[in-house]
């Protein structure tokens, strides 16, 4: 359904017959971690997240994956060798 409140005329699982029923009855605004994400959306209550209710939640297990400003650094793990393996099949053995 169509929430009334904080973002009026958007479509949003949270809207039921009887208002919000997200836990607080309300998204909450975005939080510090979220600055410069393009999900962030002007709602009547300030500036709220148009993907996460809660955005304090999405980050408090680390980064938030619906994030578009942060993504995860993946870093580069060289493969270990055994020295005598690839000197082995370096030989064709
Ligand atoms: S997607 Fe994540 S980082 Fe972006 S506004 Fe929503 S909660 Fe914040």
């Amino acid at each position: 359904m169509q929430c009334q409140t904080v973002l009026p005329g958007t479509e949003c699982t949270f809207w039921s017959k009887s208002g919000c029923v997200f836990e607080t009855s309300s998204c909450q605004v975005v939080v510090e971690a979220c600055e410069g994400c393009e999900r962030i959306v002007e709602g009547s209550i300030g500036q709220v997240c148009s993907v996460a209710p809660s955005p304090a939640k999405k980050w408090t297990g680390g980064l938030c994956n619906f994030a578009t400003h942060q993504k995860v650094q993946i870093e580069n793990v060289e493969t270990k060798v055994n020295p005598l393996k690839a000197s082995k099949r370096a030989a064709g053995r």
